[in-house]
């Protein structure tokens, strides 16, 4: 059967429960999707035949009348996720062929909800990047290329490998996760949608640690709805994460298609940031326009601490990693490179281990956390932090949610930003202020721009209140009308 790679999550799990194709017919055709998609570089693992069994016993559920809300519908996984038995990697040659023993809460939830496993995807070394150029098996390639040009894109970062796997249909969704905007920024320069949920709402029990208190799980896919969809499997109280809330979790997609009429939408001028192009300016004030006409009143708001977001993320982020990037020893996992004495083979293995930018953030965190350099940079970077979740709490005083664009430009070329690691944090200048406040932020695919490349518009939430999310974003998707698709060239 053709197309099938082509549906939605949505018209998937109503095909399947129209019993139109079953999951082994459209696992197989996902499978041969991924096999064909080489060129790409998206998934680092294949596991085929996991996927073709997981078909079958999901098949054999629904015959049974036991499916499950997911029942038979292929996904991704972002390589971050311990899968049990299933090589598990981080984008790092430091974890070798770690296989864990366990698996990581927000993928046992999707399989208790019966999804299948089509592979594991590319990432930016431990998250770290928004290229996918920092993988230690090599960069993923952007689906979309300019008009009338054959020159490679990034993908964004980290979630590269979850954005160009749902762009280019090679999955119906996928996982990923957002400790600084690794799920936005990606959404935005592949034309599909992304959620980082509020912190909390999933459980980050099993996934490779990043920066802690900004790591956060959410899904990727093509509608505003699917990622509904995922999200009410992903999210969920887990005692083992002690940070997971323990609260309900709404059907989020029952929120998709509601009316928005008398939502405060805050437009926050501090995101109009120099050197952002034109069209970015234009595809914002459209969006603005949209939510107008659909009945959103439009506030203005000020965030003053904005311009304090990336400094301060970029030594809390770091600060953490280097903590936690501290059980990398050559003990515990993967790889392990002897050397004359223990803090020899530490050195060696952690040298041979690590790639540059995973490197660096040690060293920043290191250096930030160090005797007499705490207080004039970890400590003031969370005071900033406390600023800036005040500056959104009293915005939301008098709006229900903020409109921004999500990156401040288009997919650039592969290797364009790759000597200048401050030109490239600064792709995260719009996203990293809803992690270091905690808050559920969303990227909807919006329009293209001169060179026929995707744009994405950012919503921002209050704590927990995806919901509010989903609606405007099922309304943003309507008046975009968004249907471009990357020219197939792989
Ligand atoms: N690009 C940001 C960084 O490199 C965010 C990464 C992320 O969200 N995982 O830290």
């Amino acid at each position: 059967m053709s197309g099938l790679t082509s549906l939605t999550l949505k018209a998937a799990l109503d095909g399947l429960a129209a019993k139109s194709f079953s999951s082994e017919e459209l696992t197989a055709a996902h499978v041969k999707a991924v096999a064909d998609a080489r060129a790409l570089n998206a998934y680092v693992l294949e596991t085929p035949d996991k996927a073709m069994e997981m078909a079958k016993a999901s098949d054999a559920r629904r015959a049974a009348g036991q499916a499950g809300p997911l029942d038979g519908v292929p996904l991704g996984i972002k390589d971050l996720f311990c899968t049990e038995g299933v090589r598990s990697t981080a984008g790092s040659k430091i974890i070798g062929q770690f296989i864990p023993t366990y698996e990581s809460t927000v993928t046992a939830n999707l399989w208790r909800d019966g999804a299948v496993m089509l592979g594991k995807l590319n990432l930016d070394e431990f998250a770290m990047g928004s290229s996918n150029e920092t993988s230690a098996f090599g960069p993923v390639v952007n689906p979309w290329r300019k008009t009338g040009a054959n020159a490679q894109l990034t993908p964004g970062g980290s979630s590269g490998g979850s954005a160009a796997a749902v762009a280019a249909e090679l999955c119906l969704g996928a996982t990923a996760t957002d400790t600084g905007g690794s799920i936005r920024q990606p959404a935005a320069f592949t034309g599909t949608v992304g959620i980082k949920p509020t912190y909390g709402r999933c459980s980050r029990w099993g996934i490779v640690a990043f920066a802690s208190s900004l790591d956060q799980a959410g899904p990727m896919a093509r509608t505003v709805e699917d990622t509904a969809i995922l999200l009410t499997s992903m999210a969920g109280h887990d005692p083992k994460d002690s940070t997971s809330l323990p609260i309900e979790v709404p059907d989020f997609a029952s929120f998709v298609g509601k009316s928005v009429k008398g939502l405060r939408i805050g437009v926050p001028k501090e995101y109009r940031v120099e050197g952002m192009p034109p069209e970015i300016e234009t595809l914002w004030e459209q969006g603005i326009a949209w939510l107008k006409e659909a009945g959103c009143e439009i506030v203005d708001v000020s965030l003053p601490h904005t311009r304090y977001a990336l400094p301060a993320y970029y030594i809390v982020a770091p600060a953490e990693a280097s903590s936690n990037l501290a059980r990398y020893d050559g003990m515990r996992y993967g790889l392990r490179a002897e050397g004359a004495n223990l803090t020899e083979t530490y050195e060696n293995t952690r040298a041979a281990g690590f790639g540059a930018e995973v490197r660096r953030r040690i060293l920043i965190g290191t250096y930030v956390l160090s005797a007499g350099y705490y207080d004039a940079y970890y400590v003031k970077a969370l005071k900033v932090r406390r600023r800036i979740a005040d500056d959104f709490e009293q915005a939301f005083q008098k709006v229900d949610a903020l409109l921004t664009p999500t990156a401040p430009s288009a997919a650039f070329q592969l290797g364009e930003n790759a000597d200048d690691p401050v030109a490239m944090y600064l792709n995260d200048i719009f996203t990293v202020t809803v992690n270091l406040a905690g808050l559920p932020g969303m990227s909807i695919p919006a329009g293209l721009d001169a060179a026929g490349l995707p744009l994405g518009l950012q919503l921002i939430g209050r704590p927990l209140d995806e919901a509010t999310l989903f609606t405007l974003g099922g309304a943003i998707e309507k008046a975009a009308d968004f249907r471009a698709k990357p020219q197939k060239w792989w």
